[in-house]
């Protein structure tokens, strides 16, 4: 029995609703499912693993640290498609994100505290491109509306929106805790059947006649029809197991997580400079924009793309800055406890989009790198799955192919 099948934690309800689907799963698998093997136990690779496992795949998710130790740990976890997710494709990819996460809530108890978003800003750069999108996301059915102060006190009693040109606030939106909901995701996976092996390091592909045969990793090989690079910022998985480069930034991110806290903050907060929201569970989550300040010591040791500060000491600078940051919105945010500051690496493909599809070069091996990948989870994950069990392209994931052309950032 895996660590995941003892750790399995569904309510009566969840476990028949699984029940029935694995009943489903299992049916579909008698008939012809494939068997997938992904490599990557990421948000994106455990929500693939439970959607492949549902639609009748036979699923074995390897990673080479562990679930959620890699992007997925250290994500600020917003959850939404505000309006500098452009153009119309790529937000519409978002809003249905947005939509699987409400409607694999409960089902898989994933942790999410909805409310929705507010965005301040503070320069005049940006006031009237910031009118033309937020009537534009109107337009594309978003929540969307700038908001005045009087409101705003409603809306967060303890925060301070002074100096701010405009607020937008962005009902639909929500955070999660992502290394909870990829565990809820592998955990479902594994209740429909699929097997989770760590640390297992994918290390090379089987191929006959250009088609999948296995694959070799740190612990054997495994017999596989396809194989789903969901390896984040891994930079060479692509070069490596399919034959194709996927371009990708250098894009590290610190974010710091207090222990529980009375509330001081009810919506995600995306002002200038630092990001907050807070847990159900009382815990305040901090990001940044800017990251420190830079110098040729943070540079060299970058240069290394470290998944971790060097030492507590400069892990607690890191966040200590970033809640002096939060408090200047935060008055009643004046001291805090640190149970983690992380660095983290974004996989964040050239020109900002999701990189989904077969590769061209090995039709058996599934590329599914991305950023907003928290947001996006739940919807890949459906998609991917119905692209490799039915065999079907999904219309949406048409702009997101890995042999399109790359050019600069997008959004
Ligand atoms: C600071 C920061 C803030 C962010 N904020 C947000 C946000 O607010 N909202 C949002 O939607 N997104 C956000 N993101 C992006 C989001 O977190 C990522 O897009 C998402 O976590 C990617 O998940 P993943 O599963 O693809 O990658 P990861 O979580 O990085 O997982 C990849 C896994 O692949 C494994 N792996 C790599 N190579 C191999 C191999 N050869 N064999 C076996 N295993 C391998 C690794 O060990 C790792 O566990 C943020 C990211 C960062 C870093």
């Amino acid at each position: 029995m895996s660590d995941f099948e003892r750790n399995l934690r569904l309510d009566r309800r969840q476990f028949l609703q699984l029940l029935g689907a694995a009943a489903l799963a299992r049916k579909a698998r008698a008939a012809a499912g494939p068997r997938v093997v992904i490599a990557g136990a990421g948000i994106i690779g455990a929500s693939i693993a439970f959607h492949l496992a549902k639609a009748g795949a036979s699923v074995t998710v390897i990673d080479r640290v562990g679930p959620a130790t890699h992007a997925s740990r250290g994500s600020f976890a917003w959850i939404n498609a505000t309006w500098s997710k452009q153009p119309r494709s790529y937000h519409q990819l978002n809003q249905a994100g947005v939509q699987r996460w409400k409607s694999l809530q409960s089902l898989l108890n994933l942790p999410v505290r909805w409310g929705g978003s507010l965005e301040g800003n503070a320069g005049p750069s940006l006031e009237a491109e910031l009118v033309r999108r937020v009537a534009e996301q109107q337009d594309w059915g978003e929540r969307t509306r700038f908001v005045e102060s009087i409101e705003l006190s409603k809306l967060e009693p303890g925060v301070d929106f002074s100096g701010l040109r405009q607020v937008v606030f962005s009902e639909n939106d929500g955070a999660t805790d992502p290394v909870a909901a990829t565990h809820a995701f592998l955990n479902a996976a594994v209740a429909l059947g699929a097997r989770v092996e760590h640390p297992c390091e994918l290390t090379g592909v089987k191929l006959a006649a250009r088609r999948l045969t296995g694959v070799q990793t740190s612990r054997g090989d495994i017999p596989a029809d396809r194989l789903v690079l969901a390896t984040g910022a891994a930079a060479d998985a692509g070069k490596r197991f399919a034959d194709w480069d996927v371009p990708l930034r250098d894009a590290p991110g610190a974010t710091a997580v207090t222990t529980p806290m009375p509330r001081l903050v009810q919506r995600v907060l995306w002002m200038p400079g630092v990001h907050v929201h807070q847990r159900d569970d009382g815990r305040i989550v901090l990001g940044e924009e800017a990251g420190p300040p830079q110098g040729e010591a943070h540079a060299l040791r970058l240069q290394a793309h470290p998944n971790d500060f060097p030492a507590r000491e400069i892990a607690l600078e890191h966040a200590e800055r970033m809640r002096a940051a939060a408090q200047r919105y935060m008055p009643g945010f004046t001291r805090a406890e640190f149970e983690s500051a992380r660095i983290c690496w974004r996989p964040l493909p050239l020109d900002g989009y999701p990189v989904l599809g077969a590769s061209p070069a090995r039709p058996d091996v599934y590329l599914a790198i991305m950023h907003s990948g928290v947001t996006l989870a739940p919807v890949v994950g459906e998609l991917v799955a119905q692209e490799i069990v039915n065999g079907q392209p999904a219309d949406s994931l048409a702009d997101f192919r890995p042999d399109r052309k790359f050019g600069e950032l997008g959004s």
